[in-house]
């Protein structure tokens, strides 16, 4: 039998088209409860990944093999033949197929680079810096170069794309796309219900109205809709935060495009195609283009490359476990407005975009020293785009600096000022972002001082870090701000 006529099981992370190697090939999808079971996910995450396996199978009709069991072994023993996979994106599951004898492992696929030319890339470095990563991606796959040139002359428009956000509390930009529910939805619904009831799974977070693409069909309007509609604004605002609307100008996309619906390839290209027809301006798309191969491909090749072990890294000894109110998504507990509204929009929608998840929730995790692997794990089971390869980096790497600068070169702990900066949460706060001790001073501002005093010996050898660590040194009131800090420890802020 040729590979391409052998039957291709596809997880519920790979369902677009390009899991395929042709329009007709057998497939088989495995629905395995016991997924669920596990960990305590947000209901919305179950829900869409629910959804998004039962319109593939839908779709798919007489093509696929579509089993619903507990296990996935369950499953696979009623599968006759061989069948093929593309590589999982979890360590686990990549040992559990590669383990199985009737299955051939074929490589990944739903990312820009692969495995291969990563590899070969890290040979020809010293450190792994994201930059140059992103550099060598745009050369090889063409995009957004003029000849040997980066169009514009410049790699990087950061510069542009760091912008505070208006300050008429909303931006100027046509709304997100929206899906419209469907009968699978409703049996989806009607499904997490009674298994909830059953007492077989629990999940965190409240249901709602599904707001993610599930069908490639909607993937693609999804994304023609933000490409003409909101990539123009993306770039200037994609680190603001605005409390009126969470949504600002980003693309709602990585939760269909980690599903396997959308092609980072396909989405830069689509990116690039409206510069060049001058229907967006080129930071904007150079900033979209950043994220998709460059971040994602780099977080995704990071995590099989930097080994198993990795995920267990705490190069800042941070071992306080996460408090209850964090793990139960109790925004009605705080007081503090960026988190309480945050962890608001995390409980009742699963997502929020980069900067809430780096700057807000992420931050105040670093802060209070919470175990990075704890942080991980709430990360994927609380995010409706969580998935274990894009944790791992992300929260080990990027935002808990528990991999001693590996991802990144300094930690991102930021006080109350770059919160007040960045968003319009401040002013109506109870707390003062300048405060940093008394009745007033604020929890972010607090304790980024606690957090230094607490890493100073740590951090005092990474040249990035001698300027807060001077200002540090020149606090006159650093033992009440520890004390403050001490006191509130991981009680709701
Ligand atoms: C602590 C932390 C946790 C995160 N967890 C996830 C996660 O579970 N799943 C996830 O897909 N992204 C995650 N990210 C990256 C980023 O926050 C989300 O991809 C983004 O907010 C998704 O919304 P969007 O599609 O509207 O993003 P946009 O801003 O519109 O688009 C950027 C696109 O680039 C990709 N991207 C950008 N940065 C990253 C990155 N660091 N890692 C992976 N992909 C990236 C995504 O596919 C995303 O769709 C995390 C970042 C941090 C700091
Ligand atoms: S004052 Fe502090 S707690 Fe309040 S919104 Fe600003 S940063 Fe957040």
């Amino acid at each position: 039998m040729s590979q391409s006529a052998e039957r291709r099981w596809c997880f519920a992370d790979q369902l677009g088209p390009h899991f395929l190697d042709s329009d007709d090939q057998p497939v088989l999808l495995i629905e395995a409860r016991a997924v669920f079971g596990r960990r305590r996910f947000h209901r919305l995450k179950a829900h869409l990944v629910l959804s998004a396996l039962r319109h593939r199978a839908a779709e798919l009709g007489d093509q696929a093999i579509f089993l619903q069991t507990r296990t996935y072994r369950e499953a696979l023993d009623k599968v006759p033949g061989r069948v093929s996979v593309c590589q999982p994106t979890s360590r686990v599951a990549d040992n559990f197929v590669r383990s199985l004898p009737s299955v051939d492992v074929l490589p990944a696929r739903g990312f820009a680079t692969d495995r291969e030319t990563f590899e070969r890339w890290t040979q020809s470095q010293r450190g792994l810096l994201l930059e140059q990563f992103y550099r060598d991606a745009r050369r090889r796959f063409d995009l957004l170069m003029d000849g040997k040139e980066p169009t514009g002359n410049r790699w990087n428009f950061d510069a542009e794309n760091r912008e505070p956000p208006p300050k008429s509390g909303r931006l100027d930009v046509v709304g997100p796309w929206l899906p419209d529910e469907d009968e699978i939805d409703e049996q989806v619904r009607a499904d997490l219900d009674k298994w909830e009831r059953d007492g077989d799974v629990s999940f965190v977070g409240r249901d709602g109205p599904r707001e993610f693409a599930v069908t490639r069909a909607e993937s693609q309007s999804a994304l023609e809709h933000f490409i003409e509609n909101r990539l123009t604004q993306f770039g200037p605002t994609e680190d603001a935060m605005l409390a009126g609307d969470r949504w600002m100008s980003h693309s709602g996309l990585s939760a269909p495009m980690n599903l396997g619906l959308l092609d980072p390839l396909e989405c830069a290209y689509a990116a690039e195609d409206a510069y060049r027809k001058g229907n967006a301006p080129l930071a904007s798309v150079e900033g979209y283009v950043r994220q998709l191969i460059g971040w994602r491909d780099y977080i995704w090749h990071t995590y099989w490359h930097h080994g198993d072990e990795y995920r267990n890294r705490n190069a800042l000894a941070a071992h306080q476990p996460l408090p209850q109110w964090f793990t139960d998504l109790d925004a009605d507990a705080l007081e503090a407005r960026c988190l309480k509204d945050v962890l608001a929009q995390v409980r009742d929608h699963g997502w929020v975009h980069h900067i809430p998840r780096l700057m807000v929730l992420s931050n105040y995790a670093l802060q209070r020293g919470w175990q990075p692997a704890a942080v991980t794990d709430w990360f994927h089971r609380s995010f409706v785009d969580g998935y274990d390869w894009v944790m791992v980096g992300n929260v080990v790497g990027m935002s808990q600096h528990a991999d001693g600068g590996l991802i990144a070169t300094k930690p991102y702990a930021s006080g109350g000022a770059y919160i007040n900066r960045m968003s319009d949460y401040c002013g109506d706060c109870r707390y003062k972002p300048t405060r940093r001790v008394g009745d007033d001073g604020c929890p972010f501002t607090g304790g980024y001082w606690t957090f230094l005093a607490r890493n100073h010996d740590r951090l005092k050898g990474n040249h990035r870090m001698s300027q807060p660590l001077a200002g540090l040194n020149r606090l006159t009131n650093l033992d009440d701000v520890i004390a403050q800090q001490q006191e509130l420890g991981d009680g709701p802020p």
